[in-house]
């Protein structure tokens, strides 16, 4: 086998992997949970159910517990929509305090400082 064949196994492993995990959540919380949309209530029956899809609430796809607490069942398009919120609301920010500034304008004073006190 050569390296690139090697290669192309491991990772068909992972993306087979993944979509497992991803197909057992998915029947997992369609078990769990009515076949309606969370946000426009659209219902679903098994013609369309491969437009509803899995949404993690805290946007987190490794965070899977048993309970389904982290699920929520969306239709595509307001998955969608969620996702764009959920990306304006990290860049744009809404109700929280902006980026920790971990720069202290003043550190380099008190070095500067500090030299000059020990001449
Ligand atoms: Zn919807
Ligand atoms: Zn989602």
């Amino acid at each position: 086998m050569s390296t690139n064949s090697r290669l192309d196994k491991i990772v068909a492993d992972a993306r087979s992997s993944y979509e497992q995990r991803e197909e057992g959540y998915r029947r997992k919380a369609l078990g769990m949970y009515p076949w309606v949309c969370g946000r426009c209530m659209r219902e679903f029956n098994n013609t369309n159910l491969k437009e509803l899809t899995v949404h993690h609430r805290d946007h987190n796809h490794d965070n899977n517990p048993q309970d389904g607490s982290n699920w929520e069942l969306l239709c595509v398009f307001c998955h969608d929509n969620e996702h764009q919120r959920f990306v304006e609301q990290v860049t744009y920010g809404d109700d929280k305090p902006g980026p920790v500034t971990t720069h202290n304008p003043f550190a380099d004073l008190k070095s500067l400082m500090d030299k000059s006190g020990k001449d």
